[in-house]
């Protein structure tokens, strides 16, 4: 379980300031929701919570390790493997089997014997067990999303980061897969950074929403607290 501290983190592109200056803490082990309009920041504070991004001011801290120190300008490709990401576009590798997906970012690391157990146990995890070898193409969009999320999970991060993840399935899978999504984060005891324009996806899932607009931290609370304020 890692938990991210943003200090005085902030970042534009070009005329665009994406992040006004932010201070902020993501708990370990909760599921944390950013909230708000499209173009509001949310993104760009995930991609600098992954590393992917530098920020012009201030520091990205992975339980009290720089991320990505401003001052120094080197990345530490260990935090790097420490998150999982899913994206929106499932991004699984069309030629490849379900096994050969989950296990790509393992190959360069471990060994063989290990490389197997691991994926065994994160499509166990995602129920997909029995589909290895099968090919994208070849299965339903939600076991597709499944796929993404074993292989979010297969290095056993302390943190994943879901940017919209949802968004591109029909409203019942997404409902549904809201449901497992949740639990599957609950029961690995994952701290979840989970970004979306959606409220009632926030509202559903959240132990605690982070409501954005304008590159700016409006409000957070609870979904009760954000529910019952004005
Ligand atoms: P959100 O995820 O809430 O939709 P983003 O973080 O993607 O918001 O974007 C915040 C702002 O930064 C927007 O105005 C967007 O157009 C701008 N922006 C994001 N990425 C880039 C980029 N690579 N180049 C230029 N502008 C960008
Ligand atoms: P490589 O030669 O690239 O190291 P692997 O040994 O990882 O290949 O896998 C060879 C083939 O066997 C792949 O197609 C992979 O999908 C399959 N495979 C290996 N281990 C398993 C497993 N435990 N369950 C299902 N398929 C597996």
């Amino acid at each position: 379980m890692t938990e991210i501290t943003l200090q005085g983190v902030s970042k534009s592109y070009g005329n665009v300031q994406a992040l006004k200056p932010v201070d902020l803490t993501i708990p370990a082990g909760k599921f944390t929701t950013l909230l708000g309009p499209s173009g509001c920041g949310k993104t760009t504070l995930l991609r600098l919570i992954a590393g992917l991004e530098t920020p012009d001011t201030g520091e990205v801290l992975a339980d009290g390790k720089p991320v990505f120190s401003q001052q120094k300008r080197i990345n530490m490709p260990s935090h790097r493997r420490e998150f999982g990401m899913v994206f929106q576009e499932f991004a699984l590798w069309p030629h490849m089997t379900v096994y050969e997906n989950v296990a790509f970012s393992l190959k360069a690391a471990g060994q063989k014997k290990q490389i197997q157990e691991s994926v065994k146990r994160a499509l166990e995890q995602v129920r997909l067990t029995g589909m290895e070898q099968r090919q994208p193409h070849q299965l339903s969009g939600g076991q597709q999303q499944r796929v993404a999320f074993a292989r979010a999970i297969v290095m056993q991060p302390g943190l994943i980061l879901f940017d919209e993840p949802l968004s591109a399935l029909d409203a019942l899978l997404r409902e549904e897969m809201r449901h497992e999504l949740m639990n599957l984060v609950r029961e690995l005891g994952i701290t979840a950074l989970y970004v979306t324009h959606d409220q009632t996806e926030a509202m559903s899932m959240s132990d605690e929403i982070i409501v954005m607009q304008g590159g700016r931290i409006l409000q957070r609370g609870t979904p009760e607290n954000i529910y019952r304020s004005p």
